[in-house]
Formats: structure tokens, C-alpha cells, sequence
């Protein structure tokens, strides 16, 4: 079943364009992280779906209905749109106990609306904390309760807008996997916004990514990985590049001029004349100097030894920057490097 759909969604802010035309659907149970770097749009389109923002066009229907739809002048407020939302800065009440800030989200007259609230709280593993005021925790136990708040109406649908951000490291990944889990055990659906790519790999069913107000990719973090769709998407997926490439065709065997030196590759989406290369170290492969076939001829240059890998960096004639590959060897030592045709992405230069 579908629970949330946005369809043709443009938002502006005055003069200032924040989303276009965009489409979105995400089904009960999934968990949808959406990307994108600062200023993309993802807080926008997360308060549009809560309805703290009205979209400018399009329309928007959450279960069975239209909660917003300019054209049709139908708006359904905040409060009636039953879902649970998480902020970044955890927005709790400063003057009210972590027990009293989760039972807020219950309706007054709620039986055992205050039994709810603290075995909420028990399940985010922060119970005995029920008593005190945010101001006397931690970041992370402080976005425990917000968690709580969010879930203790058994909401279907969850929105996260960055809830890990303020979070040291090791918090964050204990975050994640209780609320993969609670998500899991509950059934509920989950949109979460992101500028981390972590979240994508740990979180996500799907991931949408968000440039400059548009998705311009929608897919499983597998396909996101193995097909890239610009190279913004390479980038944040631990590819390097944007070295200029130039599609050509030697004999019958196409691929990439890259500095001075033709690697076969399939062309199957590039065919602008210009091109940028983006591929990740672990594709890249040293040959002996002496070797032949295909290859750029490489001088190391330094290496580095980063979250338990050697990475090596190789000079190549005719290209400014680095090449990154995973292995050490000593500055100086000549190589051919080669990589594999089908790991390398290409994307019209003008996309950079
Ligand atoms: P993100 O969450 O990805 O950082 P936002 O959705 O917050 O992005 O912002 C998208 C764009 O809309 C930005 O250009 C931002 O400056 C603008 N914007 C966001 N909120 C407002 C607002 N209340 N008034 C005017 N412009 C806004
Ligand atoms: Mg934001």
C-alpha cells in the first residue's frame, strides 16, 4: 500500500525556488532516505509532507487522501495528518520531564497515556530518565526521547528530518539500528532526510537524492552504487574524479582517452564528446611498468594508511589530479594503472 505520494510537487519561498515537479511515493513499511547537500531542498520537502509548509503546486496524499493540493484548495493541517516527526536540534520542551514531553503527543484523555509514555521511553533503553528535564541529558539520549515522542502514537508513517546529525560518532550507530529495528518491529514507514551517505548504506530500502531542488536519482543503495546517475551521486558514494575523459573507438573496441591513454570501456550513456571519468581505488589496478596492454603509465606519489587501508596515490602524465588505489608501495615506483571498463562512470562534461 501506498502511504505517502507526492506528485508534480514545486515549492517557492517568495522569489526563491526550493522544490520542482517532484514525484515520490513511499510504501508502508519501506524506509526512504532522501540525500542531498545543504540547501537541496530536504527540510522543505519533509515539512511539506508534515504539512508545516504548504506546497506551491502539485499535491500531496497521505493514505487514501489529499492532504494538499493547492489547484484543488484542499489542506489538511499538522495535527490531522497522524505522524510522527523527529527534528535535527530535537525540539523537546524544556520545562516539562522526558516522561511528560512524550505523553504530550498522546491525547489528554488517553487512557494510560502516562503507562504509554514510559514504556516508550523503557523501549529507547533511556526509562530511568523519566523524571528529568531535557536540559539534564545527553544529545543522544535527548533525541531518544524525541524518538520516543514521535513513535508513542504507534504513527504508520515517521519522518526524520537529520536526527543524527548533532550526534557523536558511535551514538549515531546505535541510533540507527534502534530505529531500524523499531521501524522493523512496528511496521512503520520511514522518510528520513540525510546530508550522510552512512544512512544510505545502514538505513535505506530506497534512496532518493536531491540536488538543487530535483530527485535525480530514485533507487536501492545497490543500484545507486553500481549506476551512479551524476557525479555528485559517484562522489558521495566513494568514487573519485572527474578527470576529463574523451569517448573514442580504437578498431572495433570503444572506450575512454583518459591523459594520454585509451582504456577499453562500454559507452553505452556516453556519447557527449567530452566527458569526466569517475571510478573508486578499489577498481583501479597497479600493473608492473614493464607490462603491456592498456594502461596508464603511473608514478607513486605518496600513500596514506585511512580506516585501516593503504591507499596509494599515483602522478599520471596529462592528468592534474591524483589516482587513488587501495595498496602501498614505496614513492617513486612506477606502474601501469588499468581499470576496469565497466567501473568506470562516465557523464557529459557540461554535468560537473
Ligand atoms: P536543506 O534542508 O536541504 O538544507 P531547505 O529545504 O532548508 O534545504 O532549503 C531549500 C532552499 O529553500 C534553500 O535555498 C533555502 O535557503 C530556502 N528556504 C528554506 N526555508 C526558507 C524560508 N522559510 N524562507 C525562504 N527561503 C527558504
Ligand atoms: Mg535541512
Amino acid at each position: 500500500m501506498t502511504l505517502l505520494r507526492l506528485e508534480n510537487v514545486r515549492k517557492r519561498y517568495d522569489q526563491t525556488p526550493a522544490l520542482h515537479d517532484i514525484g515520490l511515493h513511499l510504501e508502508a513499511g519501506e524506509f526512504l532516505v532522501l540525500i542531498g547537500g545543504s540547501g537541496s531542498g530536504k527540510t522543505t520537502l519533509l515539512r511539506a509532507a508534515a504539512g508545516l509548509e504548504r506546497v506551491t503546486a502539485g499535491r500531496i496524499t497521505l493514505r487514501q487522501d489529499i492532504v494538499d493540493d493547492p489547484q484543488a484548495t484542499l489542506f489538511v493541517p499538522p495535527a490531522q495528518r497522524r505522524l510522527g516527526m523527529v527534528f535535527q536540534d530535537y525540539a523537546l520542551w524544556p520545562h516539562l520531564s522526558c516522561l511528560d514531553n512524550v505523553a504530550t503527543a498522546l491525547p489528554a484523555r488517553t487512557p494510560n497515556r502516562l503507562n504509554r509514555a514510559q514504556k516508550m521511553l523503557e523501549r529507547m533503553q533511556i526509562g530511568a530518565l523519566a523524571q528529568r528535564r531535557p536540559a539534564r541529558l545527553s544529545g543522544g539520549q535527548q533525541q531518544r526521547v524525541g524518538i520516543a515522542r514521535a513513535l508513542v502514537a504507534r504513527p504508520d508513517l515517521l519522518l526524520l528530518d537529520e536526527p543524527f546529525s548533532s550526534l557523536d560518532p558511535h551514538i549515531r550507530d546505535q541510533l540507527r539500528n534502534d530505529i531500524r529495528a523499531l521501524a522493523r518491529e512496528t511496521g512503520t514507514a520511514s522518510l528520513l532526510v540525510s546530508h550522510d551517505p552512512a544512512d544510505v548504506w545502514r538505513l535505506a530500502d530506497r534512496v532518493a537524492v536531491l540536488e538543487a531542488g530535483r530527485i535525480i536519482q530514485l533507487a536501492t543503495p545497490e543500484t545507486l552504487f553500481t549506476r551512479p546517475a551524476t557525479p555528485h551521486v559517484a562522489r558521495f558514494s566513494g568514487a573519485q574524479g572527474g578527470f576529463p575523459a574523451v569517448p573514442a573507438q580504437v578498431g572495433s573496441t570503444t572506450g575512454v582517452r583518459l591523459g594520454d591513454v585509451f582504456l577499453p570501456a562500454p559507452l553505452d550513456h556516453a556519447c557527449a564528446p567530452e566527458c569526466i571519468a569517475y571510478f573508486r581505488p578499489q577498481d583501479v589496478l597497479s600493473q608492473p611498468a614493464c607490462s603491456t596492454g592498456p594502461g596508464l603509465p603511473a608514478i607513486l606519489d605518496h600513500c596514506v594508511f585511512e580506516a585501516g587501508a593503504w591507499l596509494a596515490y599515483w602522478r599520471v602524465a596529462g592528468l592534474l589530479s591524483l589516482i587513488c588505489s587501495r595498496e602501498t608501495q614505496k614513492p617513486g615506483a612506477e606502474a601501469r594503472l588499468t581499470i576496469s571498463g565497466d567501473k568506470i562512470f562516465l557523464y557529459p562534461r557540461d554535468k560537473e
